[in-house]
């Protein structure tokens, strides 16, 4: 009778002991990690006038997208599309000679909207590409939200407002925006000389992208399902562009580009991991082709 008691109780006394060890032991399950396209708006446009050497007889389509990306329990926004207002950041920021060449459509759809109509809660980070109207529109709709961008970014959303291909003061002129410095480490990656691995996980992982603006930053995304993304930004605004390292078309190039030979240089960064990777998927900011077969929000990538 003793014994029988006594049996369980070591058993009981083992599983005190030891259980906590075996628990340590085992790994941490993955965490989620997936995304989803917001698109904010899309516009019509020859593809001529996206990269030189494009086809003008051909139309393409344009998104202004935001990108959510869920990373566990945390999730992010990367850029913020066009926001709710828009008009009146356009009607203030965008010079009259540069209106025939940069313009967007309504309907506008701001991703806080999507959000909301969603359920889901308004993020806390948003990450920037880069500063520019089409990617910055949104930010005054997360007030709340901590606004990631490289240091010369920040430097180039200071000094660069009100010149062309420059930032908007009604977008990233407030004084409430809560900015933070994405930080990177001298670790090489992908054949960049910096990155940053957010989660120390290797499945959110950014590198800097100089040459459209001088802070501009890209991402690479590896999924639960082992699928790899590299989010370029306005590196490229076509992955058409990539096949022979087609720089934009040459007056884009003169007005967005910061430095037109670094951009050139990013392109041949991204051609590289294509070939490392053939299975790697480039999502530049604004290609509708790559991101229709993605699918929109509320639908994920995993
Ligand atoms: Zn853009």
């Amino acid at each position: 009778m003793l014994q029988r008691l006594v049996r369980p109780l070591q058993a009981a006394f083992l599983f005190l002991i030891l259980g906590p060890l075996f628990a340590h032991a085992a790994p941490a399950a993955p965490a989620t990690v997936r995304f989803s396209v917001i698109k904010t708006a899309a516009l019509p446009v020859r593809e001529g006038l996206l990269f030189s050497g494009g086809r003008f007889g051909h139309e393409a389509t344009s998104n202004f997208s935001a990108f959510l990306v869920q990373h566990g329990e945390h999730s992010f926004l990367l850029d913020s599309g066009l926001g709710s207002r828009v008009a009146e950041q356009y009607a203030q920021d965008m010079p009259l000679w540069m209106r025939p060449f940069f313009k967007y459509e309504d309907p506008v759809l701001p991703a806080r909207d999507q959000l909301a109509r969603a359920g889901l809660p308004a993020v806390t980070d948003i990450y920037l590409t880069h500063d520019h109207w089409d990617h910055a529109s949104g930010l005054g709709d997360f007030p709340q939200a901590a606004v990631w961008v490289s240091a010369p970014e920040r430097i180039h959303s200071q000094i660069s407002q009100g010149t062309p291909g420059g930032a908007w003061p009604s977008q990233v002129g407030s004084p409430s925006i809560q900015w933070r410095t994405l930080t990177f480490q001298p670790v090489p990656y992908e054949g960049f000389d910096a990155s940053l691995d957010q989660y120390g996980d290797g499945s959110v992982v950014w590198v800097p992208m100089r040459g459209h603006t001088p802070g501009s930053v890209g991402l690479f995304l590896r999924l639960n399902s082992g699928r790899r993304y590299f989010f370029v930004g306005d590196t490229v605004w076509s992955v058409a562009a990539l096949k022979d390292a087609s720089p934009k078309f040459w007056p884009a190039r003169l007005i967005v580009d910061d430095d037109a030979a670094r951009t050139q240089q990013m392109i041949d960064l991204i051609r590289a991991a294509m070939v490392r990777d053939p299975a790697l998927v480039i999502v530049p900011a604004h290609d509708a082709s790559v991101q229709d077969a993605l699918g929109y929000f509320p639908k994920w990538v995993e």
